[in-house]
């Protein structure tokens, strides 16, 4: 998070002055070569939008926004544990399983061996 180097310098601190041959420190870091947000008076209102993330899930059995956002029953609990450990996913596969794994569970009202056999299956890593 604070690792979002600055725009205006590029990360290194300074400016440099191509016609005069120096190089001045950054205004908007300070020098730090970070983004400075807490800078009063400038805010970048193109990066930071509260509250409007759509959740586009396309080809996905991801339950509504009204549902469940964690699993209710141990196993699912657990499943969705090893999923969120998992090495092998990326994050927007793990968060497809895990909505899964909450939509299993509300129309089956618990997760079978089955479906559990297969989320550990895309869980473990590709041999
Ligand atoms: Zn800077």
């Amino acid at each position: 998070m604070d690792a979002d180097p600055c725009r205006t310098c590029g990360g290194d601190g300074r400016i440099d002055n191509a016609l005069g041959g120096t190089s001045a420190r950054c205004p908007s870091c300070h020098g730090t070569g970070r983004r400075a947000e807490l800078t009063s008076g400038f805010h970048d209102v193109t990066k930071t939008k509260p509250s409007h993330f759509k959740s586009d899930v396309s080809g996905g059995t991801a339950a509504g926004p009204k549902g469940p956002k964690a699993p209710v029953t141990a196993e699912g609990a657990q499943l969705a544990a090893e999923v969120a450990a998992s090495t092998a996913l990326a994050d927007d596969a793990k968060q497809r399983l895990l909505a899964e794994i909450i939509n299993h569970e509300s129309t089956h009202g618990r997760c079978t061996k089955t479906f559990l056999k297969k989320i550990h299956k895309q869980a473990r890593p590709a041999s």
